[in-house]
């Protein structure tokens, strides 16, 4: 039996021509056309005016972190709920993350708890330098409620849409909320250019900024002049070509996605102590990057673990959910608030085949797989 992957690369039929026309022109390097055509596709597509293709997702978060002005000795919230580049961009600054825990229904960062830390680094006597969200698996965080404290307490908000890219809420493209949005292009994630990221932003003094420290921080000189660190985060012009004929797709592959989470909700139904979650509040428009389900240990002995295991007998593969981040072992001094709902979600949960590719065929034979698992 072939075997099939957690979320591979779905490559279309366009991006050759943009590899083909890069080669052609001899222009591989440097930025070139196709850079500049992705970061117009990616603007478009988000509804934000300026675009920085970056070489990563991570490298798009440390740039906007900078940004926004976090250095040593600074503290940025942070979900314990993410994947550990998040938090690991906020060790590059020299600053800390203060962790707070998700809400059970998008499994997002908590605005209870957000409140709490807020009023609490307040009263120990330095508010947080910047606010980093992250819409996780593609689902949107509470956005009016996590703004309206952002607000309340002027912090700046950098969102972590990496496995977000064309999910909305309230029809406004996730990634546009923030003063800064990334996105990861990385190999596992909706849309790839086998690796790369972008970072968008409305201010055209920090897109410009952006874009200076991603080339090595030049000085307007002839020579090489450089008053303060840069970095070498640029992305080729030649993955932007890969870019640009997924970004052409990403209509159709968000609708993949969303059919393949609704497929096995249907065809896992009724099963005990087994729920495709979480659900889409109103308002919502999820892009399901990867289906995720819980298990009930009141309903079922099965556990994440023994379906994982299961499925890898039948070369299928899947995933736990993210271990939250205050309980690895990088992050044992950070500040958490709260922690048990994170917690509890990793303790249940798993993440299914959700690649845009995987015929019908795929999907039975992994829907029967779990199937045996459960019973
Ligand atoms: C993938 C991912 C990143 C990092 O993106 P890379 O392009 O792999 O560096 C950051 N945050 C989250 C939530 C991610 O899932």
């Amino acid at each position: 039996m072939d075997r099939i992957y957690l979320s591979p690369p779905h490559l279309g039929r366009h991006e050759l021509n943009y590899l083909h026309k890069a080669v052609e022109d001899n222009w591989v390097a440097p930025v070139g056309p196709n850079l500049d055509g992705f970061e117009a596709d990616i603007s478009a597509a988000v509804g934000v005016p300026h675009c920085v293709a970056l070489s990563s997702g991570t490298a798009a978060l440390h740039l906007g972190l900078l940004l926004l002005g976090v250095g040593p000795g600074d503290e940025v919230l942070c979900p314990s709920f993410t994947f550990v580049a998040t938090a690991n961009a906020i060790l590059y600054c020299g600053a800390t993350p203060v962790f707070i825990d998700s809400e059970a229904d998008t499994w997002n960062m908590c605005p209870e708890r957000l409140h709490e830390a807020l009023a609490d680094r307040q009263r120990l006597g330095k508010l947080p330098k910047a606010l980093l969200l992250v819409h996780l698996y593609g689902m949107p965080a509470k956005l009016p409620e996590l703004l309206a404290l952002a607000a309340e307490y002027a912090i700046p908000v950098l969102e972590d849409a990496a496995e977000a890219l064309g999910a909305c809420w309230q029809k406004q493209p996730l990634g546009s909320f923030g003063r800064v949005g990334i996105f990861s292009f990385n190999g596992n994630k909706i849309l790839t250019t086998s690796g790369g990221g972008a970072l968008v932003t409305a201010d055209p003094e920090l897109a410009r900024r952006a874009r200076y420290l991603a080339t090595q921080a030049k000085d307007p000189a002839p020579h090489y002049q450089h008053s303060e660190v840069g970095f070498n985060y640029r992305l080729s012009n030649l993955l932007a070509g890969i870019g640009r004929g997924q970004m052409e797709l990403l209509p159709d592959r968000v609708k993949r996605r969303r059919e393949i989470f609704n497929w096995y909700r249907e065809h896992l139904a009724g099963l005990p102590g087994l729920a495709l979650a979480p659900a889409e509040p109103s308002g919502a428009y999820a892009n399901r990057w990867l289906t995720t389900l819980l298990l009930d240990p009141a309903a079922t002995a099965a556990t994440p673990e023994s379906v994982r295991r299961h499925l890898e007998t039948r070369n299928i593969e899947s995933r736990p959910l993210w271990k939250p981040l205050h309980l690895q072992p990088l992050f044992t001094e950070a500040p958490m608030y709260g922690g048990a709902v994170c917690a509890d979600l990793f303790a249940r949960g798993l993440c299914l085949p959700s690649g845009t590719a995987m015929s019908d065929d795929d999907l039975r034979r992994i829907a029967k797989t779990v199937r045996e698992a459960l019973v």
